[in-house]
């Protein structure tokens, strides 16, 4: 075999290797959609009503850190970095951490306090309320009903009908767009 065809033979091995891997797609772009949520996490999903009861290892383990961290430690995100603030497109919210399904697009409204605001929950039963007297100020904490994930606080200076603002952390909502009919 002479030295050019040896070149060939390695090229064509390279391309064939680079075509392999273009046909994989970088893993981490799609961590957030709710079927890959389902992979990791046994308790995600938007039918099941049983409520979910888990120590905090288990949900370390399950959930992606920067949910963990507003799910379970009660962390707030920073104002205006949330993809859903800006954000009106037509369909559901979901808990982040287990699927439950929380607001609807059309209760969704424009607040400019850096947070997705919403004037109602899909339910009653979608969301615990929790009085919370944490850093000096008298606030109403709002938890996932199913999860008891931490998902923000609701406000009584929202707009009509309801007059609340459920100030939510986008993190921990998992958006799915309404199907077209
Ligand atoms: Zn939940």
């Amino acid at each position: 075999m002479n030295a050019n065809r040896k070149t060939d033979i390695l090229f064509t091995i390279l391309i064939f290797m680079s075509l392999l891997f273009a046909c994989n797609p970088p893993k981490n772009e799609t961590v957030n959609k709710s079927t890959d949520m389902e992979k990791n996490n046994p308790v995600y999903s938007n039918t099941d009503t049983s409520k979910v009861v888990m120590s905090e290892e288990e949900w370390k383990k399950i959930l992606p850190e920067n949910v963990y961290y507003i799910a379970r430690l009660k962390g707030t995100e920073r104002p205006w970095s949330s993809k859903y603030e800006d954000f009106f497109e037509t369909g559901t919210y979901y808990c982040a951490a287990c699927g439950n399904p929380l607001f609807k697009s059309n209760a969704k409204f424009e607040s400019s306090c850096g947070w997705p605001s919403f004037f109602e929950p899909i339910s009653k039963e979608s969301i615990i309320y929790t009085p919370d007297d944490s850093h000096g100020m008298h606030r109403t904490e709002v938890q996932c009903g199913r999860c008891k994930a931490h998902l923000g606080h609701v406000f009584d200076d929202g707009p009509k009908p309801t007059g609340l603002r459920y100030c939510i952390n986008g993190v921990v909502l998992n958006f799915e767009k309404a199907e077209k009919n």
